[in-house]
């Protein structure tokens, strides 16, 4: 079964393959979209590779903790250079993601050890 869905960045229609299964008009504009060769649509599939490899990034190097979680949320920001970096702290640790020079989505994990004595 062929169908026929429309890029939702410059109106183009695409011809869409759906193996046979019936598919809802967002389903094939979506996917109408993933074909497209605009520029507006090659810039979202990027951005949102950037973003799926960031995700798995802090998800391997934070695992579920609240860290990784509240990073996680702040991924666009920093990808969208809305904001310069994030850095989240619990327990004597830390996680900051921000962009490297070289414009790459960098993800650190610090330990603060410290001793102190009041007496
Ligand atoms: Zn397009």
């Amino acid at each position: 079964m062929v169908n026929v869905g429309t890029c939702k960045f410059c109106g183009q229609t695409h011809i869409v393959e759906t193996h046979g299964e019936l598919k809802s008009v967002k389903w094939l504009n979506d996917a109408a979209s993933e074909l497209g060769e605009c520029v507006r649509a090659r810039k979202e599939i990027r951005q949102r590779k950037a973003h799926e490899r960031a995700e798995a990034n802090i998800e391997t190097i934070f695992e579920e903790n609240e860290i990784g979680k509240i990073l996680k949320e702040g991924i666009d920001a920093v990808l969208e250079s809305k904001v310069d970096s994030i850095t989240v702290k619990r327990d004597g640790t830390t996680g900051i993601i921000k962009l490297s020079g070289t414009g790459k989505f960098k993800i650190e994990k610090k330990y603060t050890a410290k001793a102190a004595m009041e007496s």
